[in-house]
């Protein structure tokens, strides 16, 4: 056994475990050993779909120190005009590139990938056998915890009989010879890229059925820009949350009012979604996702057999001519929260709602930052995923809990506002205070966080 030591032993070379390397490679002298069990840096983005992309602009993505995007617009397609997104392959290349030109010659990393950490500081190569024991000197930093599922390492939890035509959205392109139709299970981020990637191709909308077993509260992508062009959607929309929040009377008023100012938006108008996931979506997404028109409400599939598809509340035919889509995994499989900062432990969360990787970014800062783990949890209390539609309140008093805590310490402030991941301050940065109209919106959500953080207390204990 080959005894290895660095300063910081970090888990995972997924977005989180870069994003949180990156920091401390930038703004300490401290030496960092990476362990992974994929031979590339980049976790999920490795496995994905070929045809994914990220749901968020790329220009606020990845590790602190290196942009991702061109800066560019989407030029057609459904994104037309927004923040262009990367896609999976740019994602991959992007972080491998950051490990060997950036962090590699440091000469402060060792980066092991291709080896499976078994917990107490033991790793072995999965490809040697070579079996390793580390030191962590400061701290072990588990960026395990999210445990992403994604379709192409995800086992469904309902039987498929051997001669179904079956697959994870990953396989769509293999497919060589046109089916007499498909079958999409889940209406998740991978169910809606399964749905369009379809669509795009040329599928006939009537060849496709969707098994929606949840609707769920999606996010207008046109809101997440990060563009002086898009200063009155992007802080318009947070104005026009945490006004709702402020206002609404009930959860039920507060989802209602969330829709009406365009913060949530939804694929089916005439069912209430009961999930939030946060997803993004753009208004021409929606409207092409519009024209599938057998959507399957049943409840979750529990098998599938040669002629049919039996679900919770129902059954529904099929043939083996239909090719049915696997889109059932959890992006977030593991929803449970830990204290971030505990001992020798760091377990990076998000500590700001949809922002991975600002977040890891963010806690690393903190770690570098103060001494002491009290000091270093009160900025930094995990916020919990969202599941559930009510979630979303959970996870939003939780964030404003967060937000309150770092205004009352200017030298974080100050980091946020220099971090390249922090969106809304590259906003207000270009502001300037003869703008009145984009005054209005900085002073209405200034009016409106102080209430929204007071009556979301109220509207928690409405919810169960
Ligand atoms: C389709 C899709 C689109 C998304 N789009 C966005 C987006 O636009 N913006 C955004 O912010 N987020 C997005 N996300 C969320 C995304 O999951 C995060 O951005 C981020 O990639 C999560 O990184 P991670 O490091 O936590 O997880 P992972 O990528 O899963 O990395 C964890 C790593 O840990 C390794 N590992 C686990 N256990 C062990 C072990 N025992 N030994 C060794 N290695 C181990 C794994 O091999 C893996 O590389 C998207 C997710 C999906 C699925």
């Amino acid at each position: 056994m080959r005894e290895l030591q660095a300063d910081y032993v970090v888990v995972g070379s997924g977005a989180v475990g870069m994003a949180f390397a990156d920091i401390i490679l930038t703004e300490s002298d401290a030496s960092v050993l990476i362990i992974d069990r994929y031979a590339k840096p980049g976790g999920h983005w490795n496995v994905a779909y070929p045809f994914v992309e990220l749901h968020q602009p790329a220009a606020f993505y990845g590790v602190s120190s290196k942009e991702l995007s061109g800066g560019r617009l989407e030029q057609g397609g459904l994104n037309d005009g927004l923040g262009e997104l990367a896609t999976g392959a740019q994602v991959s290349a992007y972080f491998d590139d950051v490990m060997r030109h950036q962090f590699l010659p440091t000469g402060r990393v060792q980066y092991y990938p291709s080896c499976d950490y078994q917990g107490d500081g033991q790793f072995e190569s999965k490809i040697s056998g070579e079996r390793f024991s580390v030191t962590a000197n400061k701290k072990l930093v588990d960026c395990t915890h999210l445990n992403t599922e994604v379709p192409s390492t995800h086992l469904p939890n309902f039987s498929v009989a051997d001669d179904v035509r079956f697959m994870p959205l990953n396989d769509l392109p293999k497919v060589s010879e046109a089916p007499a139709g498909y079958v999409v299970i889940g209406a998740g981020k991978t169910g809606i890229d399964a749905c369009l990637w379809l669509l795009g191709n040329g599928v006939d909308p009537d060849t496709i059925t969707w098994i929606v077993s949840r609707d769920a509260w999606l996010l207008d992508r046109r809101n997440t820009q990060i563009a002086d062009e898009f200063f009155f959607e992007t802080m318009g929309s947070y104005a026009n949350q945490m006004e709702s929040l402020a206002e609404a009377e009930s959860p039920d008023a507060l989802f209602e009012k969330l829709e009406e100012t365009g913060y949530f938006v939804r694929i089916h108008p005439d069912v209430k979604p009961s999930m939030f996931h946060a997803a993004t979506i753009s208004t021409p997404e929606i409207e092409e996702l519009r024209r599938i028109k057998n959507v399957i409400r049943l409840g979750r599939v529990k098998s599938i057999s040669r002629d049919q598809i039996v679900l919770d509340k129902g059954v529904v035919p099929t043939s083996p001519e239909i090719i049915h889509v696997d889109c059932s995994a959890s992006a977030l499989a593991n929803i449970g929260i830990k204290t971030i900062f505990t001992g020798k432990t760091i377990t990076p969360q998000m500590v700001r709602p949809y922002q991975p990787v600002f977040s890891a970014a963010f806690i690393a800062h903190v770690e570098l930052s103060y001494a002491d783990d009290d000091t270093k949890n009160r900025f930094c209390a995990p916020v919990p995923l969202p599941n559930h539609d009510t979630d979303f309140l959970r996870f939003t008093a939780v964030s404003l809990a967060n937000q309150y805590q770092w205004n009352t310490e200017p030298a974080l402030r100050a980091w946020i506002a220099g971090n390249r991941l922090d969106g809304p301050s590259k906003l207000l940065q270009g502001l300037k205070p003869d703008d009145a109209e984009k005054m209005q919106v900085v002073k209405r959500i200034q009016e409106s966080v102080p209430r929204a953080a007071a009556n979301l207390q109220r509207l928690l204990q409405q919810v169960s």
